[in-house]
């Protein structure tokens, strides 16, 4: 059977510290299909990531000069720091026919959302606001004000949850993760998206 297949953007956004980067690193684990497309941010490095893998780190400077060039898909200011999704990156790789995985926050979503409208958007949640908070500790990597910060934006993000296409629950990791799964495994099967040949 020859098949052809149109490759596909989705956009994972939630609060910060619902799992978003976790479901989508099994994501990108698990299917070769799925491809990520890396950010540029003004924020410094955290000690496990690396530059051009998890974000491209640039200086304020750097990121005006993209700014200037129209180089973003969407941007925001996100907990204080610049965060922008790369028309490049979006566009080499949906070319490649790949389905692009952005891992964004809510405002950068509502963007992708108004300008590619055929994207598939999910947003994650999470059980409760107690367990954001724990997340949030536990992954150790913003002080206590920072996370209060993030904590204070959960409400107001998680309030437009009604303009996505999706929402899933990250309580069990196991169980949201197949939920994701799945409905990116649907969506691949749109007639929108496949084609297959019957000789
Ligand atoms: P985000 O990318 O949305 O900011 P992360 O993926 O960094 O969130 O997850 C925040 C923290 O919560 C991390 O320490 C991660 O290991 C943990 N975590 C993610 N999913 C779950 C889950 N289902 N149950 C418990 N902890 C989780
Ligand atoms: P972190 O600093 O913890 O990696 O990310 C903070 C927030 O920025 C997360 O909600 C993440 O989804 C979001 N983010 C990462 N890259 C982008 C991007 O390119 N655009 C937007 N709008 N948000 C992003």
């Amino acid at each position: 059977m020859k098949e052809d297949r149109k490759g596909m953007l989705i956009v994972i956004s939630g609060p910060s510290g619902t799992g978003k980067g976790t479901i989508c690193k099994k994501l990108l684990a698990e299917d070769p299909s799925l491809t990520f497309s890396v950010s540029a941010t003004t924020r410094g490095p955290r000690y496990d990531e690396i530059d051009g893998v998890h974000y491209f780190f640039l200086t304020e400077a750097q990121y005006d000069d993209l700014l200037a060039q129209d180089a973003f898909l969407e941007h925001a200011t996100v907990h204080g720091h610049r965060y922008g999704t790369l028309k490049s990156q979006v566009e080499e790789l949906m070319a490649k026919g790949l389905n692009v995985v952005l891992d964004i926050d809510p405002q950068g979503a509502r963007e992708v959302m108004r300008q590619k409208p055929d994207c598939v958007s999910i947003f994650i949640l999470p059980p409760s606001y107690a367990e954001l908070r724990v997340r949030l500790h536990t992954r150790n990597t913003d002080d206590p004000q920072e996370i209060e910060r993030r904590l204070g934006n959960a409400k107001g993000e998680i309030d437009q949850m009604h303009l996505y296409q999706y929402a899933v629950v990250n309580d069990d990791l196991e169980l949201a993760y197949s939920q994701v799964a799945s409905i990116i495994a649907a969506e691949k099967q749109r007639t929108t998206r496949y084609f297959p040949v019957v000789e």
